[in-house]
């Protein structure tokens, strides 16, 4: 595996990959990887040619009150993970280089980037789009891979891939959990151990609204009810939102329809913002 730090360096092994005719497949991530991270890689791995991964802690998409100088960090090990999982590049640029002084351009997605993880941090779409943006433009890849995880992000940057016409194709893979439900995330790793087991209260208030909803419930207020009031039994848990959504427009459903809704919630335990979904 090749590791990069340069831009134009970068751009030049892509061109030659390109010039050969070779499919290229690209993982954005801001890397202490896990399994999460590693399901897409291993699809890009499996479905392409040449495989990208970047690392790059993005600073504009953090507020100024958010966790970016806390965020973990651990390139050395990242770099030797994804070597094993038959990585071609790994891409670490540099702030200096991705953000130089004189730097001006930003991607917006409207309405899109206003509401659920966007109404709670203003501007973190922007940001995540002008990085991802910057880094197709770099990579030029013919498929990049994205976790449900993160689920408006996806619904965001398949947005801008569409309506700024880009040859990328973009696939989304389910959530990776641990054992007990908790979505996995880089930031579980700044959890202490009681806040640990109080995240599971995400997981399972997304699975009582999901029995509910089996069980005929379909009032989304009633749902979202169910959710608060198990999230409330954590002390820890300090609830940012609960949404009940369209899956592709985000926009809020009232009924819960099967197929098309998308449950989403993000929940602050003690100083660690959390999230999670599931569709319904
Ligand atoms: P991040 O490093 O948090 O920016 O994540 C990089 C990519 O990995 C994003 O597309 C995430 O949605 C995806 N991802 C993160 N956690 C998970 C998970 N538990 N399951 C599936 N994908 C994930």
């Amino acid at each position: 595996m090749k590791v990069i730090q340069s831009i134009e360096e970068m751009k030049k092994e892509m061109r030659r990959h390109r010039h050969e005719r070779e499919s290229i497949g690209f993982v954005p991530t801001m890397g202490y990887l896990h399994e999460g991270h590693l399901s897409l890689v291993r699809e890009a791995v499996k479905r392409t040619d040449c495989t990208v991964v970047s690392v790059y802690v993005n600073p504009t998409q953090f507020g100024p009150n958010e966790d970016f100088e806390q965020y973990p960090r651990d390139l050395d090990k990242d770099a030797e993970i994804l070597d094993e999982e038959g990585v071609d590049y790994l891409f670490t640029p540099k702030d200096s280089d991705m953000y130089p002084n004189e730097y001006r351009t930003y991607v917006e997605v409207q309405d899109l980037q206003d509401v659920m993880c966007g109404a709670s941090r203003p501007g973190h779409f922007r940001g995540v789009c002008t990085v991802v943006m910057k880094l197709f433009h770099i990579v030029g890849p013919d498929r990049a891979y994205f976790g449900q995880k993160d689920a408006q992000q996806a619904v965001i940057l398949k947005k801008m891939v569409e309506d700024l016409n880009m040859d990328i194709a973009i696939s989304v893979l389910p959530i990776v959990r641990e054992k007990d439900g908790v979505a996995l995330s880089s930031r579980n790793s700044l959890l202490k151990k009681e806040e640990r087991s109080a995240a599971r209260c995400l997981f399972r208030s997304l699975q009582l609204a999901m029995e509910a909803v089996r069980g005929g419930k379909r009032e989304s207020s009633e749902v979202v009810n169910l959710i608060r009031n198990e999230i409330g039994k954590e002390k820890s848990a300090k609830i940012d939102y609960i949404e009940i959504v369209n899956k592709n427009t985000l926009e809020s459903m009232m009924e819960i329809k099967q197929g098309r809704t998308l449950i989403a919630l993000a929940v602050y335990i003690g100083k660690v913002r959390l999230i999670d979904n599931m569709i319904v």
